[in-house]
C-alpha cells in the first residue's frame, strides 16, 4: 500500500508511517511499543517460576540494582565478581526464566560482570526498589515473596551467597598424641550492611535446616562441619 494511503487509512503523518517502517526494519517493532514484551506475573496474570524467581531475588538483595531506563522501562542489574564466569553465564539463564524470552546483557566493569536487562515490570517482581541505598530502607518481603522463598529456601540463599557470600578456609594447629596437626576449617559468610536483608538470611537458613550465627556486626556464619557441608550441598560452590 503506497505510504499516503497508510498514512490517511491510520490519520497519522506519512513521515510518521515511514519512521514506523525504519523503526520496525531495525528493532522489530515500532519503538515505544512493548507488546512483545512477556505478561507481567503480577499485574497481568502471568505464570511465575518460583524457583527461578526465589534465586534472583537473593542476587537481587545481595548485588543488584534497579535503574530507571526509557519510555516506562525499568533496568535489573547484577552486579557480580569477574572471577565467577558459570554463575555469570547462570544469572543470564536465570533472569531470561523470570522474564520469560528476555535476553540480558552484559558489561564489563574493573573487576566486575554486569547482567543488565529491561522490562516495564521489574518493580512489581521487586516491590523493594526505591530511591536511595537498599541498607538505608526497609527490606520487607510481600507475602507472595514469602512464599516463594518458603518453596526454595535454597533457591534463595543459593543468590544470596554467591553474589554477597563467601566461602573462606580457616585452618588450626592442633596437639594429637604430642603430635601437631594441621586442620581445615572452611565455613560460608554472608556480608551485607542491611540489617533486614541480613535477617532474611537467617531466616532462610533457619528454613532450610542450616545453623548459622551472627560473627560481627554484619556477618552471618555457617560454620560448623556439618552446616557447612549441608549449604555446600544446597547452593554448590561459587564457580
Ligand atoms: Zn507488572
Amino acid at each position: 500500500m503506497p505510504d499516503a494511503e497508510n498514512a490517511a487509512r491510520h490519520g497519522v503523518a506519512i513521515k510518521t508511517i515511514r519512521r514506523w517502517r525504519r523503526e520496525y526494519q531495525r528493532h522489530g517493532r515500532p519503538r515505544g511499543q512493548t507488546h512483545l514484551a512477556p505478561p507481567c506475573p503480577r499485574c497481568e496474570g502471568a505464570a511465575l517460576d518460583d524457583r527461578a524467581y526465589a534465586e534472583l531475588l537473593g542476587w537481587y538483595l545481595g548485588d543488584g540494582h534497579i535503574s530507571r531506563g526509557r519510555r516506562g522501562v525499568f533496568n535489573l542489574h547484577i552486579f557480580n565478581d569477574v572471577r565467577y564466569p558459570a554463575d555469570n553465564a547462570h544469572l543470564q539463564v536465570l533472569m531470561g526464566t523470570v522474564k520469560p524470552g528476555g535476553r540480558p546483557h552484559t558489561r564489563l566493569s574493573p573487576g566486575c560482570v554486569i547482567t543488565t536487562i529491561s522490562w516495564k515490570h521489574w518493580p512489581c517482581l521487586f516491590p523493594q526498589h526505591g530511591p536511595g541505598r537498599k541498607h538505608e530502607r526497609p527490606m520487607v518481603l510481600e507475602p507472595w515473596q514469602v512464599r516463594a522463598v518458603e518453596a526454595h529456601p535454597a533457591a534463595f540463599l543459593r543468590g544470596l551467597f554467591h553474589s554477597d557470600g563467601s566461602r573462606v578456609r580457616n585452618w588450626a594447629r592442633r596437639e594429637v598424641a604430642g603430635e601437631l596437626k594441621r586442620y581445615d576449617y572452611p565455613r560460608w559468610q554472608f556480608k551485607n550492611v542491611s540489617a533486614d536483608i541480613r535477617e532474611l538470611c537467617c531466616w532462610a537458613l533457619d528454613l532450610a535446616e542450616v545453623p548459622w550465627r551472627q560473627s560481627n556486626q554484619q556477618t552471618i556464619s555457617v560454620s560448623t562441619r556439618a552446616a557447612v557441608a549441608r549449604l555446600d550441598t544446597l547452593i554448590g560452590l561459587k564457580c
